[in-house]
């Protein structure tokens, strides 16, 4: 699943193809693809819909459309809590959850779907954004206030990273047992991090991705913390990392694979120290650490 970054560029970029327009249908082509409670036929009714934004929650690209009590700000990006507010039955936008294998692009009228296209939005002036996924992993769905509360997924969703300070930050973790990896990786307890950026952030905060939470002190979760912001922010300038499918929404790949330090470079050296970096598996997932550098 694409993470934090890669998601909030798809926000940022998908927005230009939306702005000014409305959604006057939606087309299934995979039926899997719809999920939720609203039915497309549903949403249909409430046609045609002006957008009024893009933005996300933790992993979850959302697509917001304008109500007389929340019209327009022009300013693009959306805060999610705006699509819990107001009327229970209120049609306020999509969310799109992304597999790895999904892209949304935006094309002019009368272009034919792609083979792996599952869904298209069709606009008011003929223009699609088509929802491709080769694997079929991702889904949409209408959000409605009521939607969300039901969606246990949502409720579940951990605070955002960048609105954690230190001390707020330390206390999802502090006293914990489980490896501080997997815990950054449930996103229960933080929001939006995959296993790119749960290893990068453990590699500059020079702490050991295994070492159980509540080891850490107090010091080493505040380096966490700022490590993560830090690579979170250095990856959202750099339009996110692309390893399989990934682009923006505008067809671009992202940059930030680059600049790698830990992820995928298993059995390479260390890029600070030179040692051989080393593999272990956490909560299932590859990871990629460093025994020299890593210590705490
Ligand atoms: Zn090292």
């Amino acid at each position: 699943m694409p993470e934090l970054p890669e998601v909030e560029t798809v926000a940022r970029t998908l927005y230009p193809a939306l702005a000014g327009r409305s959604l006057v249908r939606v087309e299934v082509l995979n039926p899997g693809t719809w999920q939720g409670a609203v039915s497309a036929c549903e949403l249909d009714a409430h046609m045609p819909l002006t957008f009024a934004g893009t933005g996300r929650r933790g992993k979850v690209l959302l697509v917001f459309f304008e109500t007389d009590e929340f019209p327009d700000t022009g300013q693009g990006l959306c805060r999610p809590a705006l699509l819990e507010r107001g009327n229970d039955s209120a049609i306020r936008g999509l969310s799109f959850l992304l597999s790895l294998s999904c892209r949304l692009f935006a094309y002019p009228a009368g272009t034919a779907p792609e083979r792996h296209t599952r869904l298209i939005l069709h606009l008011d002036d003929g223009s699609m954004i088509f929802f491709d996924d080769a694997r079929k992993f991702g889904y949409v769905r209408a959000v409605t206030p009521a939607s969300l509360r039901e969606w246990e997924f949502w409720r579940k969703l951990g605070p955002e990273p960048f609105e954690l300070d230190d001390k707020a930050f330390g206390e999802r973790f502090a006293g914990r047992g489980g490896a501080i990896k997997a815990l950054l990786l449930d996103q229960s307890v933080i929001a939006g991090i995959g296993n790119i950026y749960a290893d990068e952030s453990c590699f500059r905060a020079g702490i050991r991705p295994d070492a159980p939470a509540r080891s850490l002190c107090a010091a080493d979760l505040g380096r966490l913390r700022a490590a993560l912001v830090e690579v979170l922010e250095e990856s959202i300038e750099a339009c996110g990392s692309s390893i399989k499918d990934y682009r923006t929404a505008r067809g671009d790949a992202g940059a930030f694979q680059n600049t790698f330090r830990v992820y995928g470079r298993s059995g390479k050296n260390c890029l600070v120290c030179g040692a051989k970096l080393r593999t272990a598996k956490i909560a299932g997932r590859t990871t990629v650490y460093c025994p020299n550098c890593q210590k705490a």
